[in-house]
Formats: C-alpha cells, sequence, structure tokens
C-alpha cells in the first residue's frame, strides 16, 4: 500500500478545479530527472531511463505520480511508466507489430480483425506512455483519422452491414476533444446497423478528471448501448478521484469492465491480482479480462509464462468470488478473436 507520495506533486484531493485535464495532460512529467526528482529517486536510474525514452517517450500525468510510494524504485505504479536499459535489448519473438495489426488495416485509421466489430484508432496520444504498451511502435502518422480518412472510415463501417459494435481505441480514444468524440458518436450513431460504442481507455484511472460533464453528455445523448473498457493493471491505481469518475460513468447508464495485462513485477501474485479485483469491484467495474503480454518489442522484461499465469488465475480462484475472477486471455495475431487460456 502506499504509505508516502511524491512531495511536489499535486494529489488528486489538492487538484484545483482550474487544473482542466488538458491542463494537467499539458503538464504531464515527460523528463525522467525529472520524475527521479519528485520521488527521491536515485539519479542511477537516469541513463538508461533517458536513453530507452529516446526510443518511446516518457510521460506520465502527476496525479498518477502522485499515488507512487516515495522512494520506492519497485513501486507498482512506477515500474509500469519508468523507462528501463532493458527495453533497448532485441528478444526473439517480441517484434514490432505483435498483433499484426498492420495487415488488418483496410482504410486508415481502421483495424477490422474480428467478426462484428472494428476499431477505430481515434487518437494517437495518450496520457501514459506505459512502457508494456503492444501499440509502443504502432505508426500512428499513418493512420490520423480525420478528413477524407474519416469519410473513408464511415463509407468502410456504413457498406459492412456485419458491423454492430465500433470500438474507439488508440493511443487513448479520451485525448481527444469533446467535441471531435462528440461528432464522431452521432456520425455513428447515424448509421442504422451500429448498435453499440465501445471504448477503451486508460484515461479515466491515470487522469481520472478527464470523465467531465462534457464527456458524460455526449456519451448521453447517443442512441448507441456504450461500454467502457477501462485498463487498470494495480489497486494502487485506483483512488477516491477514480472511483468518483467510475460512479459517475455508472450514473450515465454506462456498463463499465476493466482489462488487465499480466505484468512481471507489477501484478503477478495472486494477492495483488485480489486486490485489483476486489478493488475494482468496490469502485463499480467489473474485471473482465486479465491478458497475458502481448510481444512486443521493449517489454520482454514484463512477461509472465503462461503457466505461471494459468497458477496465479487458479489461486485468485481459491480466494475470492467467482465474478471476481477475470477471463485470462491471449491475443494471437491471425485469430478470429480472442483466445481464452483454459485452466486445466
Ligand atoms: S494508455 Fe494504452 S495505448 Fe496508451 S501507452 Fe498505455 S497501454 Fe498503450
Amino acid at each position: 500500500m502506499i504509505t508516502r507520495s511524491a512531495p511536489g506533486v499535486h494529489t488528486c484531493n489538492q487538484q484545483t478545479a482550474s487544473d482542466s485535464w488538458q491542463m494537467q495532460l499539458a503538464n504531464c512529467v515527460t523528463q525522467p530527472e525529472k520524475l527521479l526528482e519528485l520521488l527521491g529517486l536515485s539519479p542511477s536510474l537516469l541513463p538508461a531511463a533517458v536513453n530507452a525514452s529516446k526510443t518511446f517517450a516518457m510521460r506520465i500525468p502527476r496525479s498518477y505520480i502522485a499515488r507512487m510510494e516515495y522512494g520506492n524504485p519497485n513501486d507498482p505504479l512506477l515500474k509500469q511508466v519508468l523507462p528501463l536499459e532493458q527495453e533497448l535489448q532485441e528478444v526473439a519473438g517480441f517484434g514490432i507489430d505483435p498483433l499484426g495489426e498492420q495487415d488488418k488495416n483496410p482504410t486508415e485509421g481502421v483495424i477490422h480483425k474480428y467478426h462484428g466489430r472494428l476499431l477505430l484508432i481515434t487518437s494517437g496520444a495518450c496520457a501514459v506512455n506505459c512502457r508494456f504498451c503492444f501499440r509502443r511502435h504502432f505508426p500512428y502518422q499513418d493512420n490520423q483519422l480525420s478528413g477524407r480518412h474519416l469519410e473513408e472510415a464511415l463509407n468502410y463501417i456504413k457498406n459492412n452491414r456485419s458491423i454492430r459494435e465500433v470500438i474507439l481505441s488508440g493511443g487513448d480514444p479520451l485525448a481527444a476533444s469533446d467535441r471531435r468524440l462528440r461528432q464522431l458518436a452521432e456520425a455513428l450513431a447515424d448509421i442504422p446497423h451500429v448498435k453499440v460504442l465501445r471504448i477503451h481507455t486508460r484515461l479515466p484511472i491515470v487522469l481520472p478528471d478527464r470523465v467531465t460533464d462534457d464527456m458524460l453528455s455526449w456519451l448521453g445523448s447517443t442512441r448507441l448501448k456504450t461500454v467502457i473498457v477501462l485498463h487498470c493493471n494495480h489497486a494502487n491505481e485506483i483512488n477516491g478521484n477514480v472511483k468518483t469518475a467510475i460512479a459517475r460513468l455508472k450514473q450515465a447508464d454506462i456498463t463499465v469492465l476493466n482489462q488487465t495485462v499480466l505484468l512481471k513485477g507489477v501484478n503477478d501474485t495472486v494477492v495483488a491480482l485480489v486486490e485489483l479485483s476486489e478493488a475494482l469491484f468496490d469502485a463499480g467495474a467489473m474485471p473482465y479480462y486479465l491478458h497475458l503480454l502481448d510481444k512486443v518489442q521493449g517489454a520482454a522484461h514484463f512477461d509472465v509464462s503462461r503457466e505461471s499465469a494459468q497458477d496465479l488465475v487458479r489461486g485468485m480462484m481459491e480466494r475470492c468470488s467467482g465474478y471476481l475472477v477475470p477471463r485470462l486471455v491471449q491475443e494471437i495475431a491471425g485469430k478470429t478473436s480472442k483466445t481464452i487460456i483454459p485452466l486445466n
């Protein structure tokens, strides 16, 4: 548990009304030196952090840093975002497009892998750069969903009557402005065969002030059934502000689920996973998927073996109610759905 938070960083309760989510995004910590200073960590970590952040930039909201334990280099939130030398090692089996998404890209900004649903790369930006991100090498510059490309994407959906559900992804789709998201939701609602809007986002976890009245207004006014799939990996990520954000989503009649990535050194114990499920449920989000790491270049040091993952989920089943145990899954390039990993 967090015992001391970083001095000099706003805790969530200290955040003022003037700290809009856009301002908080603009004030993210991007210099490894600053991060180490805020957390009172050894400068010996600096050269590796600077090196690794040259290939995938460091980016962390201050309110997220405030949830880390001061002086602890093994803090489970810090480990998700601190660039390390290991990221620069090439490891066999870890590539730049682990899910084969770039072959399933029918038009710019669209990934169509599975029957009945399709993914729109709504924003290339994120509030936080997670070091294990499977899209850390994704060519966002070739997937800008605006102007002519947005029109092409909407036409693609109109012409594919099997598409029932549209998933906004990224980057983080909620990094886009509410004005843009409202327009997109309205355009999708105008396509009769689209019934469900799903949003995959880490923003309500890492920067909960993103759940604004404006956002709830466009979400609440669409005819589409709306599902938000959060991405939370550790119970320490869930503080009072996150609970408030989730409660507001639920009040707006949005289904709120969570997916977690199993990460070595972050959440690879039964205790950590049970605490996470309990904290999510207390906050109003259902634990949904526990993902094996996607084998992306730069993230091999987070990998947990399939056998260990199975043991962990079996351990969870002995410790908590079935509805708190997420489904253990893996995405395998070329498959027509996620692969559920059996436990026996
Ligand atoms: S928020 Fe999601 S898309 Fe962005 S870096 Fe983290 S895991 Fe990747």
